[in-house]
Formats: C-alpha cells, sequence, structure tokens
C-alpha cells in the first residue's frame, strides 16, 4: 500500500543548481517534492539520482504560466542566477520573476499554501551600507544590463508582501549571497565554477577588473540548512532575511586559492569588469542568527574542496 507523505511541497527551479539540492533535502525529510523546471538553466543531471523515489514527480513547465496543483508548500527558486544566463534574454528574465512570482502566489492564495521566494543580495544592488542589512533598501540601477535579474526580484518581493497584506498568505523571502557547490553548470558562469573549471582544465583564470572587488560565499549544504528553517519558522516571521556567508573576499584572493588547492599551472588573466558590477558585498546575518539559530559552518577552503572534487567527476565523464 502507498505510503503518503505528510506534506506535499513543489518546488520551481528544482533542476537547477539550489533546486537539485533542496530536492534532495525535502526528500531526505519524508516529503513528497513536485520538482517544476522549464530547463533554461538546469539540467536534468542534477535530479536523475532522484527519479527512482516514488515521493519525487519531475514536471517541465515554465513558471510565467499559471499552474494548477495541490500542494502545502511552495520553494519559488525559478530563475536564471548568473548574470551570463539572466542576461541572455532578459524580458524573459524580467517575466520569470514576476510573472512567475504571481502564478506561484495565487496557487499559494488559492490551496493556502505557505510560500518561499528565493529572493538574492542583488536586491541592494551596488550597496554602499556595508555589511548589508535587510532594513537597507539598496542602490539599484533601474536600466542597466543587471537590472532585469534586480528588479525583477525586488519587484517579487513587493509581490509578496502585498499578497500577505491583501491575502493573508504566508510568506517566507529569504535574500541569498552568493552560493557555490556541487551541481552548478560548468559553464554556468558564476565565478566559483569559471574558476575551478578553469584552474582544472589548465585554462588562464579570467579575473574581472582588478579582482579587487568582493563576496562573501556560502557553501550549497549551510544555506539549504537556512531555506528549512525558513520554511519551518514560525507564520509571524516573513523575512525578508539575508543568507549568506559573512567570510567576504576579494575575487582576486579566491582565484589565488583556487589555483593554490588545484594545484593548477593557470595564469591569473584580468578581463573587463561587466558594467554595474557591484564593488562589495557581505551579509549582516544578525536577523537568521536570532529568528532561524542560523549561520554558516563550512568555511571556504572546505567547500571549495567539496566543488573542486564535484568538478574533477563531472569534467572527467
Ligand atoms: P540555477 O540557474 O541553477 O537554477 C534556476 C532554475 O530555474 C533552473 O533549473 C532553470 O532551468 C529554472 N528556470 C528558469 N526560468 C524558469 C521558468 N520560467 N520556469 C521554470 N523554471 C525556470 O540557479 P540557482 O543558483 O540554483 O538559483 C536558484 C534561485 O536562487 C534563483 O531564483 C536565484 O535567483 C536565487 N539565488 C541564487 C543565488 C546563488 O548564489 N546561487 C544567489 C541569490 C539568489
Ligand atoms: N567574476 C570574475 N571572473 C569570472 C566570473 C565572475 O572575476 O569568470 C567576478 C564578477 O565580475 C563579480 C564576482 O566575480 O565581481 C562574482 O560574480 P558572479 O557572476 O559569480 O556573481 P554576482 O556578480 O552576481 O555576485
Amino acid at each position: 500500500m502507498r505510503q503518503f507523505s505528510e506534506r506535499r511541497v513543489l518546488v520551481t527551479g528544482g533542476a537547477g543548481f539550489l533546486g537539485s539540492h533542496l530536492c534532495e533535502r525535502l526528500l531526505r525529510d519524508g516529503c513528497d517534492v513536485l520538482c517544476v523546471d522549464n530547463f533554461f538553466s538546469g539540467t536534468k543531471e542534477n535530479i536523475l539520482h532522484l527519479m527512482d523515489n516514488h515521493h519525487f514527480e519531475l514536471m517541465r513547465h515554465d513558471v510565467t504560466f499559471p499552474l494548477f496543483v495541490e500542494v502545502d508548500e511552495i520553494y519559488n527558486l525559478a530563475c536564471p542566477a548568473s548574470p551570463i544566463h539572466y542576461q541572455f534574454d532578459p524580458v524573459q528574465t524580467t517575466k520569470t520573476s514576476v510573472h512567475g512570482a504571481i502564478n506561484m502566489l495565487g496557487l499559494a492564495k488559492r490551496v493556502k499554501a505557505k510560500i518561499f521566494q528565493a529572493s538574492t543580495s542583488e536586491v541592494y544592488g551596488d550597496p554602499v551600507v556595508h555589511p548589508q542589512q535587510e532594513g537597507y533598501w539598496g542602490n539599484v540601477n533601474p536600466i542597466g544590463p543587471r537590472s532585469c535579474y534586480d528588479e525583477g526580484k525586488r519587484c517579487a518581493e513587493t509581490l509578496f508582501f502585498d499578497y500577505r497584506r491583501q491575502h493573508n498568505l504566508r510568506i517566507k523571502v529569504a535574500r541569498i549571497f552568493n552560493t557555490y557547490g556541487p551541481n552548478m553548470h560548468p559553464n554556468d558562469g558564476r565565478v566559483v565554477s569559471n574558476f575551478i573549471v578553469q584552474a582544472l582544465r589548465n585554462e588562464p583564470i579570467t579575473v574581472y577588473g582588478s579582482g579587487a572587488q568582493t563576496r562573501s560565499f556560502c557553501y550549497v549544504d549551510d544555506l539549504i540548512e537556512g531555506f528549512i528553517r525558513l520554511m519551518d519558522s514560525p507564520d509571524t516571521f516573513t523575512g525578508p532575511v539575508n543568507l549568506g556567508n559573512t567570510g567576504e573576499y576579494p575575487v582576486l584572493f579566491l582565484a589565488e586559492k583556487i589555483v593554490e588547492l588545484t594545484g593548477s599551472k593557470s595564469p591569473i588573466v584580468l578581463k573587463p569588469l561587466p558594467t554595474d558590477d557591484p564593488k562589495q558585498r557581505q551579509p549582516d546575518i544578525s536577523l537568521a542568527r536570532s529568528e532561524l539559530g542560523w549561520e554558516p559552518q563550512v568555511v571556504l577552503e572546505e567547500g571549495l574542496q567539496k566543488t573542486i572534487r564535484y568538478f574533477e567527476r563531472t569534467l572527467e565523464r
């Protein structure tokens, strides 16, 4: 006889980097998982190992179109996250964030589901307040090449809070800072995957600008723990809440660290800095600490080692 799980959970963008880890974690926690993805930047390989699990279901669907399913919880992750991917079709990126949020919020309202939004540190733009606290409203260019992503995510947050005020929806908004780990696509274009793949192939490491710009890098397992804690927190806690690692490093340091850890012969080369590239980024995670009892456990070197091992296996295939 079929055993029914306690919770039916929808993960949009479930075949992507973060989504695939979340699906895996939710299945481990005993949930029924419905993974929805249009495979724009995610791949079936990321979730192939889950396909035999009777509690896992995969649906090809674009969240810019309405979806009618019965679920208890929704994690809305669908949206390309890498600048090269989200700038490939910027109109579709805005649609994914805005229409996608409207469709998922409509679904949550209809089936009375709790809903989580994967927002981003990009809502702070090129921040003049450092480190960034949730109360900071940001410094975002509304008409630049990054705007489709930044403003799309900001509008999605607005929609989440309006659905809360207007329809009393149970919402959870996480502002995610740069996260890395296994299941990133080798051609994803983000800094950690780019540098590791280049290092393993002994190709030049492409540092944009002088490499003095900083980022704070969170290992994926830590982030997913934060997602679960946020979803399980009392309904009165909506966020937005920063989730990220407070360890802040210049991009050039990251390049040198990856060369050292891989034993690569790659030279480091400087390339032009993309337009509107934020100069610094570090989360203030006091709120996550106090409300969720959450803080990252994996230090940069340990996380990089795990990610390097993953790419060594992937590139061998
Ligand atoms: P990703 O590109 O690996 O995953 C996104 C997934 O969404 C992909 O599988 C893609 O195919 C899917 N998708 C895109 N458009 C879709 C659409 N219209 N309909 C259905 N599916 C669609 O990126 P990720 O790093 O896993 O990011 C997941 C979420 O977390 C995104 O919303 C992103 O903005 C957010 N986020 C990630 C980071 C990070 O560092 N990884 C930081 C901030 C925010
Ligand atoms: N970056 C780089 N070389 C690369 C890819 C990215 O120097 O091959 C830089 C990029 O300019 C930015 C930082 O690394 O300053 C993080 O880039 P990523 O695309 O990973 O994320 P985001 O800019 O959205 O934080």
